[in-house]
């Protein structure tokens, strides 16, 4: 195919993905992202990756684009923008509950899964293969914007954009035709550091890495017990964190704004919810293994650190001190113990569970006498 042709069906690209509402697409080449791969592997050494899969699981694989699609000529990089907080203040005023980011406050991915699905059409129709990716282990999203010159990365280690700044969701087209490639984009922070002056645990102090073993945001995502260093810095969170990205300048007038109500979680109302009504309230969200239990988990870290003593929070700690995952059980007795729900100890007093008499232990109970 000659570079007019490819040209021109770039320029084709170009406009469908404007006509459905996509940043992009900028194109780069199907060359191993050999850079991006040795940084993974030097995380997972190191341990600054946690126990995160996605592309970590199989960072070869991650990095090479023809594990994606096979035969791969030309990846189309997008990015669809989203809403942040609607004023200069990152504090924007929320009814009480559990915080959701802004990223998951509606289900943005499926919005640009659906939107790239038509740009991909374009392809097809044109006898290409074409793979849509869209927050997938096969791609490492962040390095192909990059490369593409779809934006540039910041301390936040987020992906920006002049316009949106972070307030952007990525996605990816791999296929067989070859288009016409763009520059990466000489941008960086410069002397800025807001992102890590606001992040509250100190997950991003080296600059450009994340420490995913401080971020709350990956931490709320993470199965098991949540760290009790960190519970304090949780506040009222209970999915993502948006402190590195509020704080951030870029495009700070001129992404879009959220203008309604900030959507927040009655933490009582869903524990007292069952599992199935969970799972499809939030079935947008990444939820580990689709286990209700990881949701109430974070329901329980919520009602923890709000200060609710009603009655209809003892009815949702009585509920899940007899719940029957160990990390469910032990994050009740903590937030029972935050509330000052102290009598309800008792309820645990047959619990064997180690996690369960590590989280008696550690808030002054003696353990209850053993077999
Ligand atoms: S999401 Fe929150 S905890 Fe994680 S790096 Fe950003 S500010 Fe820090
Ligand atoms: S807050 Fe500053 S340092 Fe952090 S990503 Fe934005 S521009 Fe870069």
């Amino acid at each position: 195919m000659g570079r007019l042709a490819d040209q021109q069906l770039t320029n084709a690209l170009s406009l469908i993905s404007s006509e459905v509402g996509l940043i992009g697409p900028r194109v780069c080449s199907v060359d191993v992202f050999e850079f991006e791969r040795a940084q993974i592997e030097l995380a997972k050494e190191v341990g600054r990756s946690s126990t995160m899969a996605f592309t970590f699981n199989k960072p070869a694989r991650s990095a090479d684009p023809n594990s994606a699609l096979e035969d791969a000529r030309s990846i189309l990089s997008f990015a669809i923008a989203y809403p942040g907080p609607s004023g200069e203040s990152s504090s924007e005023p929320s009814p009480p509950g559990g915080e959701i980011a802004y990223y998951a406050k509606e289900d943005f991915y499926g919005e640009i899964r659906r939107r790239l699905s038509v740009v991909a059409e374009v392809l097809k129709a044109r006898g290409y293969r074409a793979r849509v990716a869209v927050d997938e282990n096969h791609a490492i999203d962040k390095a192909i914007a990059r490369r593409s010159g779809l934006g540039w990365m910041g301390k936040n280690t987020l992906i920006l954009t002049n316009i949106t700044g972070p307030f952007v969701l990525l996605g990816e087209i791999f296929t067989d035709a070859e288009l016409v490639q763009s520059e990466p984009l000489k941008k960086g922070c410069g002397t800025c550091d807001k992102c890590q002056v606001s992040c509250p645990t100190g997950a991003l102090d080296e600059d450009y890495l994340l420490d995913a073993r401080l971020c709350l945001s990956w931490l709320l995502q993470k199965q098991g017990p949540f760290p009790h260093e960190l519970r304090g810095y949780l506040g009222l969170r209970f999915y993502g964190c948006d402190e590195c990205l509020t704080s951030c300048p870029v495009g700070k007038k001129t992404r879009l704004r959220r203008e309604s109500t900030a959507l927040t979680v009655d933490p009582i109302f869903w524990l007292l919810r069952s599992d199935l009504e969970l799972i499809e309230h939030f079935s947008y969200m990444y939820i580990p293994k689709r286990d209700p239990s990881h949701l109430r988990r974070n329901l329980l870290l919520v009602l923890g650190n709000s200060g609710c003593q009603t009655d209809e929070a003892r009815e949702a700690l009585t509920t899940h001190l007899g719940h029957f995952s160990n990390v469910v059980r032990s994050t009740a007795v903590w937030a029972a113990s935050e509330l000052g729900f102290s009598d309800l100890f008792a309820l645990v007093e047959a619990d064997r569970d180690e996690l369960v008499r590590q989280e008696l232990a550690r808030i002054g109970i003696a353990p209850f006498a053993s077999d």
